[in-house]
């Protein structure tokens, strides 16, 4: 019998890299997935490739009705809600002076107040879940980053979002850890996916330049450590990891 078995799984931003490894090693456990995203025609892909019954849900989780529908399209398909990542994330770097408002508030948006629509409407099926069988507890995961951990120049708005979310996760693990939900918080460093393929010049040939330079870390890296946290005994509750590339300072 697979770790997770007979539990749901929705994961956000579904679509690539992260996302998409995620939702491959969940399904490899035994979890039925919700792949939520904007592009369908990957998550067409991916449903297909993880095979079975995953479940496509193209939405923008920035839209807090769209965020709440996916949610309640999971939950009427599948009937709970066990693991819930969210992930769907961007990251726009470059200097504060004369950036583009739109990144930031893109990032605000995508990175922040996404997880939040996501998390409030799926609150209710994660606690639901938490005190029934097959596990006896249910999880809320946020793919944060280190730059939630350190802020570096020409990183600002996006360090403020991946900080955001730790102390949001944190709060809200000591709200409902005795209900049998763990909130928990991963934390990758560079990681080998489209993300930086949004950013403007320099610094997407600075971004290039870095992964050129060291190692990156592959989105299945990332996954395994959801997987890792996902799948502890119901007594055990892992907050908090955080992977770097050997070679990444
Ligand atoms: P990708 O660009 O490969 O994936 C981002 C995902 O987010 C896509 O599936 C995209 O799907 C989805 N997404 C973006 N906007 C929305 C939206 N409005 N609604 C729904 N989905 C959305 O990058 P990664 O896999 O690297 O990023 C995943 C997470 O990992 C992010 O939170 C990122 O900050 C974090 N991270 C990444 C690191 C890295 O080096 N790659 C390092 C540390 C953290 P679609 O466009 O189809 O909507």
């Amino acid at each position: 019998m697979a770790r997770l078995d007979g539990t749901t799984a929705l994961v956000t931003g579904a679509s690539s890299g992260i996302g998409e490894a995620t939702a491959v090693a969940l399904a490899a456990e035994g979890a039925r997935l919700v792949l939520v995203a904007r592009r369908r025609d990957r998550l067409e892909v991916l449903a297909a490739r993880i095979g079975g019954d995953a479940v496509v849900v193209e939405a923008d989780v920035t839209d807090p009705a769209q965020a709440a529908a996916a949610v309640e399209r999971a939950v009427a398909e599948t009937g709970r809600l066990d693991v819930v990542v969210n992930n769907a994330g961007v990251m726009l770097l470059g200097p504060a002076v004369e950036a583009p408002l739109e990144e930031w508030d893109r990032m605000v948006a995508v990175n922040v107040q996404a997880v939040l629509h996501v998390t409030h409407a799926t609150l209710p099926h994660l606690l639901e879940a938490a005190g029934t069988a097959p596990r006896g507890v249910s999880d809320l995961v946020t793919i944060s980053s280190t730059a939630g951990r350190a802020a570096r120049s020409g990183s600002g708005v996006y360090n403020l979002t991946k900080f955001g979310v730790g102390a949001f996760a944190e709060a809200l693990r000591q709200e409902v850890t005795r209900r049998h939900l763990r909130v928990g918080l991963v934390e990758p460093g560079a990681t080998a996916t489209e993300l930086r393929s949004h950013l403007r010049e320099p610094q997407r040939t600075a971004q290039e330049e870095r992964f050129r330079t060291m190692e990156p870390l592959q989105a299945t890296d990332v996954a395994e450590a959801v997987v890792y946290m996902v799948t502890r005994d119901r007594r055990t509750a892992i907050s908090e990891i955080t992977i770097r590339p050997t070679e990444q300072e």
